[in-house]
């Protein structure tokens, strides 16, 4: 018995200490969250309130020329001032409960919590209205199980305070809509021009639509999957019989005129900034750059800017054949990016062909292979036999089979010129020799090389990476030519010199670094010479103006791509020419249109600003090279040029293919063969000739049966001769 009273004596105490620990664990975590809550709502209102500021970038003379508006109070709109349309579509799509919920659904976030685990999936869908309020305004946006926790909180912390239509509120002007369009107001302006107030259901049911997905449903890129996703809005309002099947067929059949945005007083270089903004969002996150007041202090030189658009605008109302272009000057002492044009107008297409694209480079390339021939110790007088050069290569199939694969590569103008310098085969672009090249110095050291210059190409590729068949960017190309405009030293590319918040406390500098030496300036000055004579005599004739250019042409194969790259001592320049859609252009090559752009460009700058001469290499000294021979030209030589040979490795001996003609012989003038006995001794002449280019037959115009005519009718012949002399004179 008393065993008993004490044991249930000893339960009820236990009950109490439960109900007990229970309360005092409750009233602590109520505690906490109320606490917890207070935070979050002033934190809330504190973002809410705060005037929204615009981030503008400054040029490099701390100029602004580009603004990128934050939320204006002005485009703020209560609810009454936002179409119920447009209220009850976006309700459908996002949140078809929110106003029975308590910020959070439970079944929605269970099978969320579900999805993360088990496939650590994106939750997107699964947010409530209130938690996507708190991840657009107090949260960033990772997605982790604390996180969502966190999330969760503070949505029930703001129900609490707030009210239904008020979070509502809230959300529609904040919500992020595509293009840089944050809030229903904006969104509205930009797509339809027109206020949120006027919009027709089906025009409610677009935007409410672009939530989800703002870019990937842009009308912009691609309207008819906007389109779709439209109907999908309107079928949820119908299913949920929020409106009539008379409204939904309505709304479905309705014409919606999509508008392109609205250009802001200060929009220049779209693509620089925007090759900026990619970063910024990635290290500030969104809000900070649209609406955080951001100073940027970039590298880009407004002239040269403005000077590049306005040249390729100007080209672009001729025909052409092409529908993109992109251009990029970088300062080669430095690495600052001074201007940058990704594409013909960024308002159709927001894509960087520039910095984005990468495509093959074709022969642009080909300096980058010639530099590494100079490290492999290779010369330019090095001579190479441009001929007919197969490479096969036996390959293993599948089935143990071996299949021989033949690479012949051809030149542009399917001719072979024989023996040539390397500088030479440079200059005239020549493939052959160029593969040839390859072959000799290895595919490893060149991926290598290229990799130090900033140009990844995978090496499996073979042979045609001689031929620049390794796709790269045109940012990358045309910081690899800085190394040559910089004496062998190569800069990372710089658009960015300081970045600062509105209060003017810096979030990051510019620092100088260590330029990286790619190339010995021995070497360097070598390459420069010769991508000299590319553009003095070779394929880039197009873009020679009044003061020393290196450069280079490319074309990739079947005219899909057209490059320029020149450079003086101050501004490296690439333009690239081509299709989105790969297709061909018509008879465009590297040494046509970007050459020429590049030229027209670089005349429009003041003489000042096109760059001083290149300086003197004291190593070397210029000889008179034998472009067949590699060897001291002669004055039988018939291309030669000038070529910088280092001091002590001079060429001692003279063209031996192009010597003196040793051979002499008599020949009769008349018809240019070995003179014979009927040959009139005024006809016969002396004449050397090389060993084997000596005329072999005997004239064949003072013949045996000849001499007698000319016997028989010697005064006849002599009339005619004279009436043909002075028929001569006379004319
Ligand atoms: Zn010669
Ligand atoms: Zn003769």
């Amino acid at each position: 018995m008393q065993s008993r009273r004490a044991s249930n004596t000893g339960k009820t105490r236990f009950r109490i200490l439960i109900v007990l620990s229970s309360l005092l664990i409750l009233s602590i975590l109520t505690g906490w969250f109320f606490h917890f809550k207070a935070g979050v709502v002033e934190k809330f209102i504190k973002i809410q309130a705060a005037q929204s500021n615009n981030t503008i970038f400054y040029d490099i003379k701390n100029q602004p020329f580009h603004i990128i508006r934050g939320q204006e109070d002005r485009k703020y709109k209560k609810l009454p001032y936002i179409h119920g349309n447009l209220q009850k579509s976006v309700i459908a799509i996002e949140d078809s409960r929110f106003f029975k919920h308590f910020g959070f659904d439970p079944i929605r976030i269970t099978s969320a919590i579900f999805r993360l685990l088990k496939w650590n999936a994106s939750v997107h869908g699964a947010s409530t209205i209130t938690q996507q309020l708190v991840k657009l305004t107090l949260l960033t946006p990772e997605r982790t199980i604390s996180r969502k926790v966190k999330e969760l909180l503070m949505a029930v912390a703001l129900e609490m305070e707030f009210s239904k239509k008020q979070i509502l509120e809230y959300y529609l002007n904040k919500v992020y809509l595509g293009h840089r369009n944050y809030g229903v107001e904006n969104a509205a302006l930009n797509y339809f021009h027109k206020s949120a107030r006027n919009l027709t259901l089906a025009e409610s049911a677009f935007i409410a639509g672009l939530i989800k997905k703002p870019e990937g449903y842009s009308p912009y890129s691609d309207l008819n999957k906007a389109r779709k996703r439209q109907v999908v809005v309107l079928k949820r309002l119908r299913t949920l019989n929020w409106i009539s099947v008379k409204e939904y067929n309505e709304a479905v059949s309705e014409k919606i005129l999509i508008r392109r945005r609205r250009e802001s007083d200060l929009r220049m270089a779209a693509y620089f900034t925007n090759h900026i903004l990619l970063q910024l969002k990635q290290k500030y996150g969104h809000r900070s750059v649209y609406g955080g007041g951001l100073r940027v202090y970039t590298t880009l030189d407004r002239d040269l800017q403005q000077k590049m658009e306005q040249t390729i605008a100007k080209r672009l109302q001729a025909p052409k054949s092409f529908e993109q272009v992109a251009g990029i000057s970088i300062d080669p002492q430095n690495g600052f990016v001074k201007a940058l044009v990704g594409g013909v107008d960024f308002s159709q297409s927001e894509f960087n062909r520039a910095t984005q694209a990468r495509r093959q480079p074709g022969s642009a390339f080909k300096p980058i292979l010639y530099a590494t021939a100079l490290t492999r110790g290779l010369l330019p007088t090095d001579v190479f036999i441009d001929e007919p050069t197969p490479y096969t290569n036996l390959t293993l199939l599948e089935n143990e089979e071996e299949e021989l694969e033949v690479y012949e590569p051809t030149n542009f103008s399917n001719e072979h010129l024989g023996p040539i310098t390397l500088s030479y085969a440079l200059r005239v672009s020549n493939n052959v020799v160029s593969v040839q090249i390859l072959d000799k110095i290895g595919i490893s050291p060149l991926v290598r090389t290229a990799r130090r210059f900033g140009i990844n190409i995978p090496g499996q590729q073979g042979l045609c990476l001689a031929l620049g068949c390794g796709e790269t960017s045109l940012l990358n190309l045309v910081n690899a030519y800085t190394v040559f405009a910089n004496q062998g030293k190569k800069n990372e590319p710089v658009f960015i010199l300081r970045v600062t918040d509105s209060t003017g406390k810096i979030l990051e500098e510019y620092k100088p670094q260590k330029a990286l030496q790619v190339l010995s300036e021995d070497q360097s000055y070598q390459m420069n010479r010769m991508l000299q004579n590319v553009v003095n005599y070779g394929t880039g004739r197009a873009a020679k103006i009044d003061r020393e250019v290196g450069g280079k042409t490319g074309t990739s194969d079947g005219y899909r791509d057209a490059w320029f790259v020149g450079y003086t001592s101050d501004l490296v320049t690439g333009f690239w020419i081509g299709n989105d859609d790969n297709k061909p252009m018509d008879g465009e090559v590297g040494g046509r249109t970007p050459a020429r752009l590049w030229k027209a460009l670089m005349q429009q700058l003041p003489k000042s600003e096109r760059g001083q001469e290149f300086g003197i290499n004291e190593n070397f000294e210029d000889f008179e090279i034998c472009d067949t021979s590699g060897k001291a030209a002669t004055p039988w030589c018939p291309q030669k040029s000038w070529y910088p040979l280092k001091k002590g490795l001079e060429p001692i001996e003279f063209c031996d293919v192009h010597n003196e003609p040793n051979l002499e012989i008599q020949i009769c003038r008349v018809s240019g063969l070995l003179a014979s006995q009927y040959c009139p001794i005024e006809d016969i002449e002396s004449k050397k000739f090389y060993e084997g280019t000596e005329p072999t037959a005997f004239c064949n115009i003072h013949t045996a049966e000849q001499h007698l005519q000319n016997n028989y009718s010697e005064e006849e012949h002599q009339q005619s001769t004279n009436s043909n002399y002075l028929e001569m004179e006379i004319y």
